[in-house]
C-alpha cells in the first residue's frame, strides 16, 4: 500500500515478474531499464473481478481492485512544460490518469468533477501538488451551460490562461431496453456527453492561442455500440463527429482537437451504473490481452496528443482497447 493505499504497479510488480525477456533486455550491467519489457497480458488484473455495485458517479477508492492512474508508475520528461490544462472528470479514471501525466511533464493542471468525488478530487490535487505544478478544483455539475462557462473562467484565472482542454467526462448508464430509458435520463447522457463540450469548448475558444489542443474521449462504442448503451454509444459517436469537424474548422486557427477512443477499462463509471453485473464479473475478458485496461495505459496517449511535438495530428482519433474494437 502507498500513502493512498493504491493499486501498485512499477517496481514492486516488475521485481516478481518472470524475468525471462526483461532480464535479456538488460544487458548493460550498469543499466537499469526505465521501461522493463513486460508482458502486457500479465501486466494488470484478469477477469473475474468480485461482483460490486456503487451509487452514480462511484469513487475510485472504493473498488476493489483499485484502478491504476499511474499514480506510482507515470514518469515526466517536461513534454508539457509550463503548459496550463483544464481536465473534465479529472478526478477519476482517464481524466485522472491525464491529469497526473500533465502534471508530471510540467503543466499546470484543473480538474472539475462533482461534488460527490472530492475525496477522489483531492488526491488528484495532491498529486499535481507534489509536482510542484498549480492545481486548481473546479467541482461542478457540467450539464448546467452557466456551470461549463464559469468553469473555464476559474481555470483561466487560477491557471493564468488556458492552452490544453480535455472534455472528459461522461455519463454511461447501462439499459437493456430503449422503453427503460426516461427522456430524463436520455437527456443527462446527452447533457454530460454532447452539450457539456459543446459549452466548454464555445466558452474556452477566446482563450486558446494558436498552439493549444482540444482532446475529447470518445470510445469504441462510436463505432460499434452494445444492445444496452442505446443512449450513450450514440453520444460517443457524436464526439468522434465533432472532433473531425471541429478539427477542419479550427486547423486554420492553429488549434488541434483529436480524441482518444478507449476500449474497457476499469474506472468507477463501469461499477456505477456503467456495466451490468454480468459484464463486470469478465469485464474486458474478450479483449486479445485478456483483461480490462487501466487508466494509466492511457495517460501518455492523451500527452501525446496535448503536446507540440504531434502537431501535424489534428481530427484523429486514438483508440486503445487491448487489440478489438475500433478505430
Ligand atoms: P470515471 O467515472 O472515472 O470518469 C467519468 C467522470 O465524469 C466522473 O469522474 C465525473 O467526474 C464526470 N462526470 C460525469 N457526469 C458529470 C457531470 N454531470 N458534471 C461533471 N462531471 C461529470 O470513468 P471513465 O471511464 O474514466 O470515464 C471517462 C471518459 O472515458 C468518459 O467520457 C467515458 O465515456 C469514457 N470511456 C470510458 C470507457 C471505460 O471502459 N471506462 C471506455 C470508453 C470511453
Ligand atoms: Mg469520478
Amino acid at each position: 500500500m502507498t500513502k493512498y493505499g493504491l493499486f501498485s504497479r512499477g517496481r514492486d510488480r516488475q521485481s516478481s515478474a518472470p524475468s525471462g525477456a526483461s532480464s535479456s533486455a538488460q544487458t548493460s550491467s550498469s543499466a537499469v531499464a526505465r521501461d522493463p519489457l513486460q508482458d502486457p497480458t500479465k501486466k494488470y488484473p484478469k477477469p473475474p473481478f468480485s461482483k460490486q455495485s456503487q451509487p452514480w458517479p462511484g469513487l475510485a477508492a472504493k473498488m476493489k481492485p483499485r484502478p491504476d492512474h499511474g499514480e506510482k508508475s507515470y514518469k515526466g520528461s517536461g513534454r508539457l512544460q509550463g503548459r496550463k490544462a483544464l481536465v473534465t472528470g479529472g478526478d477519476s479514471g482517464m481524466g485522472r490518469a491525464a491529469a497526473i501525466a500533465f502534471a508530471r511533464e510540467g503543466a499546470d493542471v484543473a480538474i472539475n468533477y462533482l461534488p460527490d468525488e472530492d475525496e477522489d478530487a483531492r488526491e488528484v490535487i495532491e498529486l499535481i501538488k507534489a509536482e510542484g505544478r498549480v492545481a486548481l478544483a473546479i467541482p461542478g455539475d457540467l450539464r448546467e451551460e452557466s456551470f461549463c462557462e464559469r468553469m473555464v473562467e476559474e481555470a483561466v484565472r487560477g491557471l493564468g490562461g488556458l492552452d490544453i482542454l480535455v472534455n472528459n467526462a461522461g455519463r454511461q448508464q447501462a439499459a437493456a431496453s430503449i422503453l427503460d430509458i426516461s427522456s430524463e435520463e436520455f437527456d443527462a447522457t446527452m447533457k454530460t456527453n454532447v452539450y457539456a463540450p459543446f459549452w466548454t469548448i464555445k466558452a474556452a475558444l477566446p482563450h486558446l492561442k494558436p498552439g493549444s489542443t482540444i482532446i475529447g474521449t470518445t470510445s469504441e462504442q462510436a463505432y460499434d455500440p452494445s444492445p444496452d448503451l442505446y443512449d450513450y454509444a450514440q453520444t460517443k459517436a457524436a464526439i468522434m463527429n465533432y472532433t473531425k469537424s471541429l478539427a477542419k474548422q479550427l486547423g486554420p486557427k492553429g488549434i488541434r482537437v483529436n480524441a482518444v477512443a478507449p476500449g474497457p477499462v476499469w474506472t468507477p463509471l463501469q461499477v456505477s451504473g456503467g456495466a451490468t453485473q454480468g459484464k463486470l464479473e469478465h469485464f474486458g475478458g474478450q479483449t486479445p490481452l485478456g483483461r480490462p485496461g487501466q487508466p494509466a495505459e492511457l495517460g501518455s496517449i492523451y500527452v501525446q496528443l496535448a503536446t507540440g511535438d504531434a502537431s501535424f495530428a489534428t481530427g484523429q482519433i486514438y483508440g486503445a482497447a487491448g487489440g478489438s474494437g475500433q478505430p
